[in-house]
């Protein structure tokens, strides 16, 4: 089952791919694609930025209208907004089983943050989720609410008079709240969490558990990154690595973060990884052949000739060339992790010493 991630106008493809990387790093039966697909402002007429302030509403909106408050934009009605996933549903020839999400800071009707309709449409705002905390991408609040669009309908909670019976009208933490307030989404995500009720109803809509597994592991993931952008994450260790089939190094004690690298360092730090007692500078020339075999491995489209040079120059050890990768990846590894977490994945080590990576073997996992 495929979710396709769409964007209106003024939602940047930057983002749209930041939510996407973030949801596609989890395996499962759910697969997401991105599509930064522009829509044509003449065919759409309500994503016309001059209409402003005089926008009406052209459909009739699935409720009553909400009144147009200067500031935060004319807002549209949620007819239009599953128009523009109609139509691309359409003109991609997209599965009807498939879910077709539109990523917008558009302000909608009735004030809603997403909904999916019966054909697998759905929005999701991502404006304004900075109000409600400080020091994390809106990324995190917009790709949870992807997942919980696309469990309620799988649960099938809502009915036709509106939310059914597994919507839950108070704050409880579970997937289903129905959230009056952004607040009440960060605290879903904080949770991570399906209430006992809600896990029957799956059992007994017959939800391929592999499906769930993923959904939890999702939810789980933004949780543990969530957190600890926000600089309360008090993992204190140990922490592992994961080293992926696409040579991506990720954290799954940091809900798989990943870490990002140059290749050439990657390739290094790789190396590193593969030797936990370490490699003494004047001995990093014997692994040439294998720092050749994972940088080629990273970058197929590399020549040998290529290769070869930035190797030997890596390892070569009156260039400087090592000590300067070190330090530049220690920097890259602080910027990312933070000064107390980046302390386990600092390459260490004097000149004459072996260089070495703290992490355990045991806590190394190298999938290639
Ligand atoms: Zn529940």
């Amino acid at each position: 089952m495929k979710i396709h991630l769409i964007r209106s106008p003024e939602y940047e493809s930057e983002n749209l791919n930041e939510v996407h990387q973030l949801l596609s790093s989890y395996n499962g039966p759910l697969e997401f694609e991105m599509n930064g697909y522009e829509f044509d402002k003449d065919e759409f007429y309500f994503l016309q930025y001059a209409l402003y302030p005089f926008h009406n509403f052209k459909f009739k909106s699935w409720s009553k209208k909400t009144n147009f408050i200067k500031g935060i934009g004319y807002p549209l009605s949620w007819e239009e907004l599953f128009s523009l996933c109609s139509y691309f549903r359409k003109k991609f020839n997209i599965n009807k089983n498939d879910f077709v999400f539109l990523l917008t800071y558009r302000v909608n009707s009735l004030n809603w943050f997403s909904h999916c309709n019966e054909e697998r449409n759905g929005f999701i705002h991502a404006a304004d989720w900075d109000k409600y905390y400080v020091q994390a991408h809106h990324k995190y609040p917009v790709a949870y609410q992807v997942i919980e669009n696309v469990l309620q309908n799988l649960m099938k909670i809502e009915t036709i008079d509106g939310p059914g019976e597994f919507v839950h009208f108070y704050s409880m933490g579970c997937i289903n709240d129905f959230c009056l307030d952004k607040r009440q989404v960060i605290l879903k995500l904080r949770t991570a969490d399906i209430c006992s009720d809600c896990f029957k109803r799956i059992l007994k809509m017959k939800i391929r558990p592999d499906l769930i597994d993923q959904v939890l592991q999702i939810l789980e993931g933004l949780r543990a990154q969530f957190l600890f952008k926000k600089g309360i994450n008090r993992i204190a260790g140990p922490f592992s690595i994961v080293i992926d089939e696409n040579f991506k190094l990720l954290i799954p004690q940091l809900g798989n973060k990943e870490l990002i690298l140059e290749p050439l360092f990657s390739t290094l730090y790789i190396l590193l990884l593969k030797y936990p007692e370490g490699i003494r500078l004047k001995d990093l020339s014997d692994h040439n052949n294998e720092l050749k075999n994972i940088y080629k491995k990273m970058n197929p489209n590399l020549s040998k000739t290529q290769i070869d040079k930035s190797i030997d120059e890596l390892t070569k050890p009156i260039s400087g060339s090592f000590s300067q990768k070190k330090s530049k990846i220690n920097k890259k590894i602080t910027t990312q992790l933070g000064e107390t977490i980046s302390r386990h994945f600092q390459i260490t080590g004097k000149r004459g010493e072996p260089f070495r990576i703290s992490l355990s073997p045991d806590n190394t996992d190298i999938r290639f």
